[in-house]
């Protein structure tokens, strides 16, 4: 019954979009891991036959590609002639269809997609559009929730700025969030601000993270856009910009400082706590480890350098 609705809307979308590039027989095709055939008038099977791949796993016949993946599930995937995937169908185990998604493109003239809509299991999940440099992403979930995300490509030349929106069932803004990456000479990210607003308490964070994610600051504002929370984080990075020092300031003021050294483990490197100190009022609290990470001590001082404890 499934496959039958799928026909259906997939025909419908063959009908509808003139500049569609799917191939009918591609769509009129129906297929499991192990063959294809045609829907007939009356729901009966014809031209079943086995498939017949070449040596890249597709079949000569209906067009679909299988896949074998490492859990078990086969793919199958039909494309278009730009390559395109027109429809990806999951099969379980046992050979039952478990998700199936048909996506319809329309293509500019240099054949870049405009536009494009996939349905899961015949229930729209998302669309593409892409307007002059600017991509808007809509995704839409089974229990009536939305997200959406805007992506507004060199928008002012060296700042990648986009947009995400999350909307839940009554079509209420959850959460939005504005990001922009800067670019370096070379195009690369080299620092990435993000203002995020929480509701319905409307709770603004606005973060900077450097090149590799790390973050260089965390402010939260009230309602009326008064500073209520800040950090500010530095970074001594050792190989393979591993962090090896890490500072936390909290309003202004050192609250935290951990030491780390690079260790081999495995066939990798990791990092592995030295030291870790954390100030407070009116003193601070050392904790040192020993060469395998083991904490060795641990010793509070006040705030005049005396040991206390
Ligand atoms: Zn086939």
């Amino acid at each position: 019954m499934r496959f039958k609705i799928l026909l259906v809307l997939a025909v419908l979308a063959a009908v509808f979009s003139g500049c569609s590039a799917k191939e009918p027989e591609n769509i009129l095709w129906e297929r499991n891991p192990s063959e294809h055939w045609i829907n007939g008038k009356n729901g009966e099977k014809l031209n079943v036959g086995e498939h017949e791949l070449d040596e890249e796993s597709f079949c000569k016949i209906c067009g679909c590609e299988i896949v074998y993946q490492v859990d078990g599930v086969i793919t199958v995937s039909n494309y278009d002639e730009k390559g395109n995937p027109v429809r990806v169908t999951n099969f379980a185990f046992q050979g039952k269809s478990f998700d199936d998604y048909i996506t319809e493109y329309k293509y500019d003239e240099n054949g870049g997609i405009l536009y494009s809509e996939t349905f899961e299991n015949g229930r729209l999940c998302e669309t593409f559009e892409k307007t002059g440099e600017t991509v808007q992403k809509d995704y839409y979930y089974i229990d009536g929730s939305h997200h959406l995300s805007i992506t507004y490509p060199g928008y002012l030349g060296d700042t990648i700025i986009s947009q995400w929106y999350s909307y839940d069932p009554e079509g209420n803004v959850e959460y939005e969030e504005y990001t922009e990456n800067l670019l370096d000479k070379n195009g690369e990210i080299y620092l990435n601000r993000t203002t995020s607003i929480h509701y319905p308490t409307e709770t603004k964070v606005v973060s900077e993270a450097n090149a590799l994610g790390h973050p260089l600051s965390v402010e939260k504002y009230d309602l009326d856009g008064n500073l209520i929370d800040n950090y500010d984080y530095a970074y001594e990075y050792g190989e393979e910009n591993l962090i090896v020092y890490e500072k936390i300031i909290h309003q202004g003021k050192l609250y935290k400082e951990h030491f780390l050294k690079v260790i081999t483990q495995g066939e990798g490197l990791v990092t592995q706590p030295c030291k870790e100190i954390t100030y407070h009022e009116t003193g601070h609290y050392v904790i040192e480890y020993d060469e395998n990470g083991n904490i060795t001590a641990e010793t509070h001082y006040d705030s005049d350098g005396n040991i206390i404890e």
